[in-house]
């Protein structure tokens, strides 16, 4: 189907937004000119969001042209920083963006195009194509309306596979002629990452060539009001025993030759680094794994571990991102009160702060032994911003 500009301006990560900006012939010079000012006003607006609010506005402005455009530039933008903690922060940021706009998209034809033709997924909505719109409960005796669309049973376990809480697995869905039915707020929770990592990607691709005055500048704004990378270098001293039932979990999953969702492997590798672990041992936990390729699970391990990419050292997601992505598994009493699996157990963070007297957790004291090379690494990505440029794709 043909997007409109409304569309556009609200998916402004699909393809057709950027035809819609090469249409109009328009340089990457031409940015210093009085015309694009509100563009890259509102591209630098974007970034600002993004950081200090962990989204971009669904506000569209009333020029919609402002809006599309915008975002190419905001790439370019966020790109010549070269902070990768800040690609991954913008991508999530204009993700949540995506999610809101399609969580409340009325026309079902543009979520199932963007489906099909994004993401790879052959997303059907079910009214009105002579489909089954309720069905009779013999639990209630009542006739309850079906979810309005259906995802292909293979592409729904592929994703809700690393998702815990019950209503995901198969047997407490409704299926179909091979395929499961999904309300529309089912079908973003399934995807969400493969959003953000769709608009990680077009940030990793956006060229580098050298930037008119007026971005030059916006860059360098960006790059100080960057929050750091949340790292810590300290090694801590955990053993087995005490790790906490989430990295346990992947650890058994991983034994048993289970796949391990991407929070859990994100788990996994940044906490294994924190105790001390190094990426050989790490690769060598992943033989079993299914799809197991040494090259690409080492490159991945060490591009967490800071080794590759934009060096930037990952820090261990935090339990709510955990519980966010269903791969918690709260020990009721070790896990009660804790933030970060790196407090685990609680009772060995409270020992330990009593032990020391610091008042503070290990979370707390690694952050602070962590800012100074937080600091030098900001500095380093100025210096390499100030050497390296971005072309205008
Ligand atoms: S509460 Fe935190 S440490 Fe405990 S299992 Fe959940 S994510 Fe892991």
């Amino acid at each position: 189907m043909q997007f409109g500009s409304d569309d556009l301006a609200k998916y402004t990560f699909l393809p057709e937004a950027g035809d819609f900006i090469r249409a109009q012939g328009i340089e990457l010079s031409d940015l210093s000119r009085p015309d694009y000012v509100n563009v890259v006003n509102r591209a630098r607006e974007r970034i600002v969001e993004a950081i200090t609010k962990g989204r971009v506005s669904d506000q569209i402005a009333k020029n919609k042209e402002i809006e599309i455009m915008s975002f190419p530039v905001s790439l370019v933008l966020v790109r010549s920083t070269n902070l990768d903690h800040l690609m991954s922060l913008y991508a999530g940021a204009e993700a949540s963006r995506v999610e809101y706009f399609l969580s409340n998209e009325r026309n079902p034809r543009i979520i199932e195009d963007i489906f099909k033709d994004y993401i790879g997924v052959e997303l059907e909505h079910t009214s009105g194509k002579g489909h089954l719109s309720a069905y009779y409960s013999t639990t209630s005796n009542l006739f309850l309306s079906l979810p309005p669309f259906r995802i292909p049973i293979m592409e729904y376990l592929k994703r809700a596979v690393g998702l815990r809480k019950p209503e995901w697995k198969l047997v407490n869905r409704m299926v179909s002629n091979g395929k499961v039915f999904v309300t529309q707020e089912d079908i973003i929770h399934l995807i969400r990452e493969e959003i953000k990592a769709m608009i990680y990607q077009r940030l990793k691709d956006t060229k580098l060539a050298k930037l008119p005055e007026n971005l030059e500048r916006i860059s360098k704004e960006i790059i100080k009001m960057a929050p750091p990378p949340r790292e810590s270098f300290t090694i801590l001293k955990v053993g087995p025993e005490n790790y906490p039932p989430c990295v346990r979990e992947a650890l058994k999953l991983l034994e048993k030759g289970e796949n391990v969702p991407h929070y859990g492997r994100f788990l996994l590798a940044t906490y294994l680094l924190r105790v001390g672990k190094s990426v050989d041992d790490i690769v060598a936990l992943f033989p079993k794994a299914p799809n197991f390729k040494q090259n690409v699970t080492r490159y991945q391990v060490e591009h967490i571990a800071g080794l590759k990419g934009g060096r930037t050292k990952y820090s261990v997601p935090s339990c709510k991102t955990l519980q966010t992505h269903s791969f918690c598994f709260m020990d009721p009493i070790k896990c009660r009160g804790i933030s970060s699996p790196l407090q685990y157990p609680a009772d060995r963070r409270r020992s330990r702060m009593q032990d020391e007297g610091t008042g503070r957790g290990e979370e707390e004291e690694a952050r602070k032994g962590s800012q100074p090379n937080s600091n030098r690494e900001r500095e380093r990505a100025v210096k390499r911003n100030r050497r390296q440029t971005v072309d205008w794709t």
